[in-house]
């Protein structure tokens, strides 16, 4: 198989054929027709965006036999020996190997001399900003009185490096990065010109891996015609190119939206054995959720390059995450990728990621948590809570689920998403959360059935209680949270408590009515509470300390203080974000 070199031969000869750059090419185009051609040009602009090419075809315009014009022949000796390299009058230097000053006098002795056989004798010098300060110096003195007929074009992908003295003296011409979509456009004609079978995917990938640049997304494709000969597929694409499927992205977020650890721990293994560079995939994943946040902010995938198909996948894919989570997600990724360069163990820091990603709740804002709890504290007065409905919230019926949720998911994660709607419905001043499912309950007077409800599902909701409990009577719930729920059968909750927690048992045994009413409210489930003494394990850093202090009728606080902060932080496992 012959290697193309496509950016050789589809190189453009014409200005016409210059791929995005039409501010420039139109500008020189009137320049050579009006005959007011500067002494001067500075291109700058990212690599492989066309600046050679333009000075080439600018000289080849102004030197060709039957020019000066703006279509050169490209078949006169003059434009010929351009073309080649080999002309006489056109001088092509490379400013990073020939910077100092010796050259630069070089050149100012051969510009003693009149152009050999051309109207202009043309200096196109790349990368121009590696030259020494001495051999800037000596150009300057070129440029104050530029003799006849030579014209300099300067090209720089780092034009703050030229000093202003120099680049005050030239006409400047700002080059961009080509767009993906003219880039796919450019390849595509490539392709069909040269017989290559290629699909839109692919052509996506290789153009997205330009960054820009026409020439890398020629050499891309070139690259990819000799690995997969005339008919270049995705799947061979993604593996000669050490490409992120995006594949395994989606399965990122399905992981994240079903909450499933173990199969993101997975994901991690599969990208480690498949030998994938991990700051790849973080780089790759940090753009997938910002194309789920492009597409859900702008109800739209007009921003997005990617695929009819995979535009699609976000669209749904956008319905179901929120806005901050998607931050969090890509602010997350960004750092680990950062992290990881650092790291003596770099894959435990990106299962890490993964698992933190999975499991990162819900995001509310700060401000609206708290004013939800302030809610909860101004609207539960005891002489209400009689009153207050059985609650609606029955985690046993999951129902209406919205699509791509597991319908397998665990109840006590079911219960943690709602814990705002929890909080929000003893508050009437507040709307209910994004996730309402209101649905009747079926017998309210049969408080005897038994109902199915976990352990975990009361673990998970047990600092919730005990909050709650403390807007009733803070002593209380200091001894309720001495013990811990440890097993529920037939309806009875059995919190245990240590052997030597007689006391706080006797406490919450005469307020058993409270608390049973408080765990239905939550829980949606009638239960009654049983306390047993034995082991308990020394873990006690998730627990709220009552604040014995604070009067209990005492007027909530609106100011948000750092440690009211940290108390809602800490009872929602949250992080305060930016
Ligand atoms: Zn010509």
């Amino acid at each position: 198989m012959s290697y193309l070199v496509l950016a050789r031969k589809w190189r453009p000869v014409q200005f016409k054929e210059v791929l995005g750059q039409q501010h420039v090419t139109t500008t020189l185009e009137n320049a050579i027709k009006s005959g007011r051609i500067a002494n001067a040009y500075l291109f700058s602009g990212p690599r492989g965006v066309g600046k050679t090419t333009i000075a080439r075809i600018l000289a080849k315009a102004i030197n060709c036999e039957k020019g000066p014009t703006i279509t050169p022949c490209n078949q006169c000796s003059n434009c010929i020996e351009i073309t080649e390299s080999r002309s006489l009058d056109v001088f092509e230097i490379d400013g990073a190997s020939n910077r100092g000053i010796d050259e630069v006098r070089n050149l100012r002795e051969n510009l003693r001399y009149p152009p050999n056989k051309s109207r202009y004798k043309i200096y196109i010098i790349d990368e121009v900003h590696m030259l020494t300060v001495e051999a800037f110096n000596a150009l300057l003195k070129t440029l104050e009185e530029p003799p006849k007929n030579v014209l300099f074009i300067f090209a720089t992908t780092e034009p703050h490096k030229v000093p202003a003295t120099i680049s005050s003296r030239c006409q400047r011409f700002t080059f961009k990065r080509m767009s993906i979509k003219r880039i796919v456009e450019q390849l595509k004609k490539i392709c069909d010109a040269e017989k290559i079978a290629i699909d839109e995917e692919s052509l996506l990938t290789i153009a997205k891996k330009a960054d820009g640049s026409m020439r890398d997304a020629e050499s891309v494709l070139d690259q990819a015609f000799s690995f997969c000969g005339n008919e270049i597929k995705y799947e061979n694409l993604i593996e000669l190119l050490g490409i992120i499927d995006s594949d395994l992205l989606f399965e990122l977020s399905d992981c994240i939206k079903t909450h499933d650890i173990q199969r993101a721990l997975t994901l991690a293994n599969n990208i480690f054995m498949e030998g994938y560079d991990v700051n790849e995939f973080l780089i790759h994943a940090a753009e997938h959720f910002r194309n789920i946040l492009f597409t859900k902010a702008t109800q739209s995938v007009a921003q997005l390059d990617v695929s009819e198909i995979l535009a699609q996948r976000y669209l749904k894919e956008a319905a179901e995450f929120q806005e901050e989570d998607l931050l969090r997600y890509i602010n997350l990724a960004n750092e680990t990728e950062y992290a990881i360069k650092r790291s003596s163990n770099p894959r435990l820091k990106f299962e890490f990621a993964l698992a933190k990603m999975v499991k990162m709740d819900s995001s509310l804002k700060l401000s609206q948590l708290i004013e939800r709890i302030d809610g909860l504290q101004r609207n539960f007065h005891p002489v209400s809570f009689e009153k207050a409905p059985i609650s609606n919230y029955q985690p046993q019926i999951i129902k209406d689920q919205p699509a791509g949720r597991s319908q397998n998911r665990p109840q006590h994660l079911l219960l943690a998403d709602r814990k705002s709607e929890i909080l929000a419905s003893f508050s009437p001043t507040v709307p209910d959360g994004p996730n309402q499912e209101v649905v009747p309950v079926e017998n309210k007077n049969e408080t005897q059935k038994v109902t199915m409800v976990d352990i975990e599902t009361i673990q998970s909701s047990w600092e919730l209680i005990i909050e709650t409990i403390r807007k009733q009577k803070v002593a209380l719930a200091a001894f309720i949270n001495e013990g811990k729920p440890t097993a529920v059968d037939n309806n009875i909750l059995e919190i245990t408590f240590r052997n030597d927690n007689g006391f706080h048992i006797n406490s919450i045994m005469n307020n058993k009515i409270l608390i049973e009413k408080i765990i239905n409210q939550i829980i949606g489930t009638p239960l009654h509470i049983k306390c047993v003494k034995g082991d308990l394990p020394m873990d006690n850093t998730t627990s709220i300390t009552a604040d014995t202090n604070i009067n209990e009728s005492a007027p909530v606080d609106r100011k948000i203080n750092d440690t009211l902060i940290e108390e809602v932080v800490a009872a929602f496992d949250g992080e305060v974000i930016g």
